[in-house]
């Protein structure tokens, strides 16, 4: 049943009733259907917002039959509306809408989910993405599911939460409301998590030729580029050509340019070395291109190295000081020469979410919100901006890394901060709290820095592994993901080397 338009109270009462009263509300409702609908429907939004407490009987009923608005919440009843006395009664909870359900908005919600609020969570995708393992599905390591779950699914415990499936083009802060598609979200608090994007630098024009790998759609088109690079060299005569299908460019020596060049190249000389008859794949040539001196720049010079001596080992060629000035089709124009290459990664950027761009508020270079030591907005103390979307300038100067356990720490103390004004108290300064990072390079290689101590080769590698498996979320995901690793460990296959999309 797809809901086009409110529900007509004496047309829709009698049939939920009907299945209010019977044991599976959650199985009876058609909840799928009403949220595919959600983000343009009135009537869907209310529906969604109001689901925890259907259950609670004709009570529940009542609300849900009687929402109107243009707003989503059960309590939000346009001023005049005949329904609104029947509510005025039940006193409003605080609506916590939070834009985003990746690593800093689901830390928000969790951190909630024994406070006297209503969330909202609303994220464009229905699922939430461990971005730190989607390489994995670029190079057919993994399956998409294998590093996704769905939003709804993670949450369907925390009765507070109501998911809405739903693009956020903007917020009126005057208002206090939040636009997605077709409607407008009021709120009392508002948690801004909506990630980044990749940056070109100025170059969008390179995206076509050259993709990012940000979602699971980059990571499926990336799959799709490299192994068609070997179909393609398999049907090919011209050596010339042969020789720029079986070349693969990573731009961007960062942990994710590292560890996509390595991968490619283990692919290469282990999984698809014998499976084809005209080609060598174990030939192919993969290229890093960093235009600084080092690669993996944010780890110390001596892990550098050690990575870069991985790497050499893995058959990637690495070179350093190399810039970049223009991509095309068939190639790369590089400070110092061209390079023919069909393949062409970008990994060298990352920039602030479009939706930062149209608040209106002051940003950083990269385009990331600028906040306060407490993670708000200024000017908006009820209003925080947190993860790869925040630029926060109040720890040293400079802003704090892109990555997840930043995320996390400020979703948690965004939630930290909104459950302590609600006690009447003040937010206090948010403080990060850096355990290591890691980067991982191929079979048994990898770098780590976890406190003072710098590990490389297996036991980074090792260390790598376990702390990725422990952050994943849901247990399948775990168990498979272990399983998948266990089986390309000991037989050097991957597990999805299919090739999908629409160009063949
Ligand atoms: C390839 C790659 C590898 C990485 N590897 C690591 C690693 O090894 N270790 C590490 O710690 N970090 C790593 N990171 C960084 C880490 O993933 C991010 O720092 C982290 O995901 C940031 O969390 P977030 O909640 O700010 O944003 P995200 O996790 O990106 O979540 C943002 C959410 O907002 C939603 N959204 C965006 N715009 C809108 C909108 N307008 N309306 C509705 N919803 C919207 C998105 O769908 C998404 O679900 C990696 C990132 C990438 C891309």
């Amino acid at each position: 049943m797809i809901v086009t338009s409110a529900l007509d109270p004496a047309i829709e009462r009698p049939r939920i009733e009907r299945i209010l009263a019977s044991e599976d509300i959650v199985a009876a409702l058609p909840w799928h259907s009403m949220n595919t609908s959600a983000a343009t429907t009135p009537a869907g939004q209310a529906l969604e917002a109001t689901r925890p407490r259907a259950a609670a009987g004709s009570r529940g009923l009542d609300r849900l039959l009687s929402t109107r608005a243009d707003t989503v919440g059960e309590r939000e009843l346009p001023r005049g509306s005949p329904d609104a006395s029947k509510r005025s009664d039940a006193p409003r909870r605080p609506r916590v809408v939070i834009v985003g359900g990746g690593f800093g908005g689901l830390a928000t919600a969790r951190t909630l989910a024994r406070s006297d609020v209503d969330i909202t969570l609303v994220d464009r995708t229905n699922h939430h993405l461990f971005q730190p393992l989607l390489y994995q599905v670029a190079i057919a390591g993994l399956s998409p599911s294998e590093i996704a779950a769905p939003i709804r699914s993670i949450l369907r415990r925390q009765p507070n939460v109501s998911v809405m499936l739903a693009e956020v083009v903007g917020v009126d802060f005057e208002r206090r409301r939040l636009r997605v598609t077709g409607a407008e979200l009021e709120y009392d608090f508002l948690v801004l998590a909506a990630g980044g994007r990749t940056s070109y630098f100025g170059h969008d024009e390179w995206a076509a030729v050259a993709p990012g790998l940000k979602d699971l759609d980059d990571a499926l088109d990336i799959r799709r580029r490299v192994l068609m690079g070997f179909e393609r060299a398999e049907k090919e005569l011209d050596p010339a050509r042969r020789r720029a299908q079986l070349t693969f460019v990573v731009v961007g020596a960062g942990p994710t340019g590292v560890e996509l060049a390595g991968a490619i190249a283990e692919l290469a000389r282990f999984a698809l070395a014998r499976d084809f008859r005209s080609i060598d794949p174990s030939a192919a040539c993969v290229l890093l291109l960093e235009g600084g001196p080092r690669v993996l720049p944010t780890f110390s010079p001596k892990l550098s190295e050690r990575a870069a001596r991985q790497l050499a080992r893995l058959g990637v060629k690495v070179r350093l000081d190399t810039r970049v000035t223009s991509i095309d089709a068939s190639g790369v124009q590089t400070s110092s020469d061209r390079i023919d290459a069909d393949t062409v990664i970008w990994a060298a950027g990352v920039g602030g979410s479009p939706l930062a761009a149209s608040l209106g508020v002051p940003l950083d270079r990269a385009g990331r919100v600028l906040v306060e030591p407490d993670l708000s907005l200024p000017g908006h103390p009820e209003v925080f901006a947190i993860g790869d979307m925040a630029a926060f300038l109040h720890q040293g100067g400079t802003a704090l890394p892109g990555v997840s356990p930043v995320a996390m720490q400020m979703g948690r103390h965004a939630a930290r901060c909104i459950r302590a004004r609600l006690a009447g108290g003040a937010s206090s300064p948010f403080r990060y709290t850096d355990r290591g990072t890691l980067a991982t390079i191929g079979r048994s290689a990898a770098v780590a820095k976890l406190g003072r101590l710098e590990l490389s080769g297996w036991p980074a590698w090792i260390a790598w592994l376990f702390i990725h498996i422990y952050f994943l979320i849901g247990f399948r995901n775990r168990v498979v993901v272990l399983l998948e690793w266990a089986w390309a460990y000991f037989t050097y296959q991957r597990g999805a080397r299919l090739i999908t999309g629409r160009k063949p």
